[in-house]
């Protein structure tokens, strides 16, 4: 298992935007002790530059801190998608054995503390575990699960908190096929009905804008196609709000390389396609 510092990223420009005098140098110490695998996490070149410009652009001292504590020992989005990506390879062709990665000696190792190299915003669909799909053990990931994956504030505050706590650089929206609240949302448009718990209107509410857009579609889709569609622009739809709906993401986006994706696990394959935010069209992330 691979655990490397994060690439650095270019200091200058984001330093170009900044007047004389606001940024700041800072000399990152070693960390304290190494992490949970035992690697011992490197204070190597190029980290001092990433640091500089963290420090520049984000105010908020605990930011720093955070980055100045946890920095060092996470690994970048670009290789966190990696090993989701292979997860999801051992979990589709059944090489997966789950009794390692939730182990007793495992659940000692991160009694202590936690790591998780990705936040996962995944639907609630009970056949949709994100540790199973993507072959990952106790506190790998950090998993927030809410009927159509969307993103209200306590999302948008659990991946703030997680960003912020664990220098985690991935978050993933992970929606699914045929997900049941997507359909719920395009059978309230085609038939509203006016008995239904506000609360479960506020789910639906949220999935809304993005299904209404593809029955304005002419010629209209199929049915199957259409759905098929929704899953997707409610996936796009809740990972832009991540992108865009929080100051602190947005931040952490620029200057400490935190990414966005999207995904879609196929209930029918067990397979996850990460479709959105990534940074080139082959899907091959550039960060590190
Ligand atoms: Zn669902």
């Amino acid at each position: 298992m691979r655990w490397k510092s994060p690439t650095p990223r270019s200091g200058s420009s984001l330093l170009g935007l900044l007047g004389p005098g606001q940024a700041r140098r800072v000399r990152c110490p070693p960390p304290a002790s190494p992490n949970r695998f035992g690697v011992p996490d490197g204070s190597g070149h190029g980290e001092e530059a990433e640091y500089t410009t963290y420090v520049a652009v984000l105010t908020p001292k605990r930011f720093v801190a955070t980055i100045m504590r946890r920095g060092l020992s996470m690994i970048g989005a670009g290789e966190a998608i990696e090993r989701l990506r292979a997860g999801n390879r051992r979990f589709v062709a059944g090489r997966w054995d789950g009794s390692e990665m939730a182990s007793q000696t495992r659940r000692t190792a991160v009694a202590a503390d936690q790591s998780p190299f990705a936040i996962i915003l995944g639907c609630s669909d009970s056949r949709v575990p994100a540790e199973l799909v993507f072959a990952q053990g106790l506190g790998d990931l950090f998993v927030i699960r809410v009927a159509g994956n969307i993103v209200a504030a306590s999302q948008i505050g659990s991946v703030e908190f997680a960003a912020e706590q664990f220098g985690t650089r991935l978050v993933v929206v992970l929606g699914h096929s045929r997900c049941g609240a997507v359909l719920a949302t395009l059978q309230e448009l085609e038939r509203p009905t006016e008995v239904r718990s506000p609360h479960l209107r506020s789910i639906v509410e949220r999935i809304r804008p993005s299904v209404e857009a593809l029955l304005e579609m002419r010629p209209s889709p199929g049915r199957d196609e259409l759905i098929r569609h929704a899953v997707r622009a409610n996936i796009r739809a809740s990972a832009n709000q991540l992108r865009h709906g929080s100051p602190i993401l947005e931040q952490l986006s620029v200057a400490a390389g935190l990414r966005v994706v999207g995904a879609e696990y196929s209930l029918e394959t067990g397979v996850v396609d990460f479709f959105d935010g990534l940074p080139d069209a082959r899907g091959r992330p550039a960060l590190g």
